[in-house]
């Protein structure tokens, strides 16, 4: 019922994403729990379906790289069941990503973490049997206050774990890292416009034609409505962090997968937290920090250079200071960066 209802979803998105043309490809494939699209525009269909073959396989590995949820082992898992105290060295891949989780986690104030994985197989979202009651008070005080600040990092690509209730979970920036490298090879393949859409989380290249793509950016809410359209040409990625993507209801009260480090519990001060960005990876981390931040995050996001969106708690609407003006004008034949929204 819920892939359903995501499916549903994804489409929904589609249809605002970009509407078909003769000489525009699409292919889809499941990965990293979601579907995930490619939308090629303006080029062969040979060169396009090679193209999206090498970019889905890019994807899987960042996946099968990252994840601590299902079979088999990789880096995370075994540095999550290393002794602690023990300095351990990642491959530089993860330990890149990593570095880049802890400088969002700086400077959000420890509003996104990479060091919550004990807390969020506690809550299990990313299981696959769904939750439907929350766990109880003081295991979430114990895990959330074992999560936080828990790494020791050592010299090159060397980190330890100070607790063995310390993990590791790249879940809130791996997907958009690897829409990042899964659009790296599309166009390493010769493809110049593109969107790739990993179940909302979106990254564009070039346009589509002479118009720039056109993504509809979901009402956290009413499913099947879109809060804002945004026109982008360029490379721009786009990505929300919502608490309607996994969660469920108890006692009268939403209970979902993106939490409150300090608190442990799911983070009350959003609905949705839309990212836009040139990088995927950041656009990712920050969508997730903003949403535990709430409306106090906004200034911080503008300050870096990046636009939002957010939806409060109380389903207000907020455009970050620069978000309305574009960022360039639409030079479609450079492909400059440019956004636009309507509502
Ligand atoms: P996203 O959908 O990108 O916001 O990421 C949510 C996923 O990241 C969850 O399913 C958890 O695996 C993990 N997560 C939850 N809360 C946080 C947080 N505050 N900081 C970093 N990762 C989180
Ligand atoms: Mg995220």
């Amino acid at each position: 019922m819920r892939l359903i209802h995501r499916l549903f979803a994804i489409s929904i998105l589609f249809i605002t994403a970009c509407s078909p043309a003769s000489d525009t490809i699409h292919e889809t494939r499941f990965m990293m729990g979601t579907l995930i699209e490619f939308t090629i525009h303006d080029a062969g269909q040979e060169q396009a379906l090679s193209a999206i073959e090498a970019a889905g396989s890019e994807i899987q590995r960042i996946e099968n790289l990252f994840t601590i949820y299902g079979e088999g082992s990789n880096p995370v898992r075994l540095f999550n069941q290393s002794p602690p105290g023990i300095m351990q060295k990642l491959p530089t891949e993860v330990a890149t990503l990593l570095e880049t989780a802890l400088e969002v986690e700086k400077r959000s104030g420890h509003a996104f973490s990479p060091t919550l994985g004990a807390l969020n197989r506690l809550w299990g979202f990313s299981q696959a049997e769904a939750p439907a009651l929350p766990p109880s008070d003081e295991k979430i005080s114990t895990l959330s206050k074992a999560s936080l600040a828990c790494l020791q990092h050592g010299s090159e690509g060397s980190f330890s774990r100070n607790s063995p209730l310390c993990e590791l979970d790249f879940g809130a920036i791996a997907k958009g890292y690897a829409i990042e490298r899964g659009m790296e090879t599309l166009q390493s393949h010769g493809i110049n416009h593109a969107i790739i859409n990993a179940g909302g989380d979106i990254k564009v290249i070039g346009t589509h034609g002479d118009r720039p793509w056109k993504i509809g950016i979901r009402h956290p809410r009413n499913s099947g409505e879109v809060i804002t359209t945004i026109e982008a040409a360029g490379e721009i990625s786009i990505v929300t962090s919502g608490d309607y993507e996994r969660y469920f209801n108890h006692q009268g009260r939403r209970y979902h997968h993106i939490l409150d480090p300090q608190s442990g519990m799911p983070a009350s001060k959003a609905q949705s937290a839309t990212i836009i960005s040139s990088s995927a990876t950041l656009a990712d981390a920050w969508s997730t920090a903003l949403f535990v931040m709430g409306r106090e995050g906004l200034p911080l996001i503008g300050k870096m250079g990046m636009n939002a969106i957010l939806v409060d708690d109380n389903g207000d609407i907020h455009y970050s200071k620069k978000c309305r003006i574009p960022l360039a004008a639409l030079t479609l034949g450079s492909y400059a960066p440019y956004i636009r929204y309507e509502n």
